[in-house]
């Protein structure tokens, strides 16, 4: 005897364009450093079941904006039933390849991820649970901003290792450094790269895992002397050095290095692209995060495809869509908890949340959420009072 579970049938979806608080500030090439007290927009993507049950998701107000729901997102999902999400998932891609790019990777993502959330608020279960429920915590690794000029902040390979040693304070057990990358004024600048990663790995000791992830525009020849020097330094892998969009340089380099080459993280392609790279030989360990691979379908494959291959794949960026799979599969080493910088505090709560989905522990380990869905605690009063556009 079986039963079918009863259709999660979907009544609407809107978002709603809010503002918030933020001390982030973007620089000229797109990286967040700290910055004045400003403000930041972000869109709330939900969607609704007729028997009045939301699944939420944050994105970019651009991503979802009006022409994406109106034009694909609606026609796909709107009196379909949820629980079909991997047919909603490959009727919303049919779409995509007649956007003309107006139906992003991101934008499926944002989607993929508030009809798990749905899901899982209809059924009282965490989504992490139903993906497969391998782990209740994770080791988070420390992952700084981007290096800067900033006095005190991480503009030298001793600020570096100071706030490394901060990190190791607070519990990481693991720290990727994000280097220098234009506009600074120096960058980009292979030889800093070494020195900072250097003064990091004498002021942590053997113990701590360290990556980086340095300028991803390296010539091969740069990439490959930093490479050496990682290797050198015993770094657990080396990210996204290069374009991404040239596999036969990513095949060039891990034939010539021992350390264990991560990615693709940014090339578009979803899956199918990450297959291309695993059966070429381009990195070592895979990389997907649900909001650069289509959702948290496609990026479930990936984590299957890597494991079938015995790779590691770890996931790309924080937030509760990317700890949910990091709870679901076992082949995930890390959370990514950042961005990180001595002058913000990550664990200060966001005005439009009512706690961080990923507190972390003095062993460094962060808990899954126990909540049902994405186990993410909105504050919609706050939102409520500061939207500025709905559709
Ligand atoms: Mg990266």
């Amino acid at each position: 005897m079986y039963r079918l579970l009863p259709m999660i049938k979907i009544e609407s979806v809107r978002a709603v364009e809010f503002t918030h608080p933020t001390r982030r500030s973007v620089d000229a090439a797109g990286h967040s450093h700290p910055g004045p007290l400003g403000t930041g927009r972000q869109a709330l993507l939900t969607i609704r079941s007729a028997d009045g049950v939301e699944g939420h998701c944050f994105a970019p107000p651009q991503v979802v904006r009006p022409h994406v729901l109106n034009q694909f997102v609606r026609r796909v999902l709107v009196g379909g039933d949820a629980l079909q999400r991997e047919r909603l998932w490959a009727d919303l891609e049919h779409w995509q390849r007649g956007s003309a790019g107006q139906l992003t990777d991101r934008a499926m993502g944002a989607v993929d991820a508030a009809l798990h959330d749905l899901i899982g608020r209809t059924l009282g279960v965490p989504v992490w649970q139903l993906l497969g429920g391998y782990r209740d915590r994770i080791p988070a690794y420390g992952s700084t901003m981007c290096g800067d000029e900033l006095e005190g902040g991480l503009s030298s390979p001793e600020e570096y290792a100071d706030f490394a040693l901060q990190l190791v304070e607070k519990g990481y057990k693991a720290i990727k450094l994000h280097t220098w990358m234009p506009p600074v004024r120096f960058a980009p600048d292979p030889g800093m790269d070494i020195k900072a990663c250097t003064a990091v790995r004498k002021a942590v000791g053997p113990d701590i895992a360290l990556m980086l992830d340095g300028y991803h525009e390296y010539s091969r020849t740069d990439a490959l002397r930093i490479g050496r020097a990682l290797e050198e330094l015993d770094f657990t892998w080396y990210e996204e050095m290069m374009n991404e969009q040239s596999t036969s340089s990513y095949v060039w380099l891990a034939q010539q290095l021992h350390i264990p080459l991560l990615g693709p993280e940014t090339l578009s392609g979803k899956h199918y692209a990450r297959a291309e790279w695993v059966k070429a030989g381009a990195s070592d360990i895979l990389r997907a995060g649900v909001n650069g691979c289509g959702g948290i379908g496609p990026t479930m494959k990936v984590a299957h495809l890597a494991e079938s291959f015995g790779m590691y794949c770890e996931i790309h960026g924080n937030g509760a869509p990317n700890l949910a799979v990091c709870g679901a599969i076992r082949n995930s080493r890390w959370y990514e908890r950042g961005l990180l910088h001595p002058f913000l505090d990550y664990d200060e709560v966001p005005a439009h949340l009512n706690a961080i989905i990923d507190p972390m522990d003095s062993e460094g380990m962060v808990a899954l959420p126990t909540g049902p869905g994405l186990g993410e605690q909105i504050n919609f009063d706050y939102i409520a009072r500061h939207t500025e556009a709905t559709y």
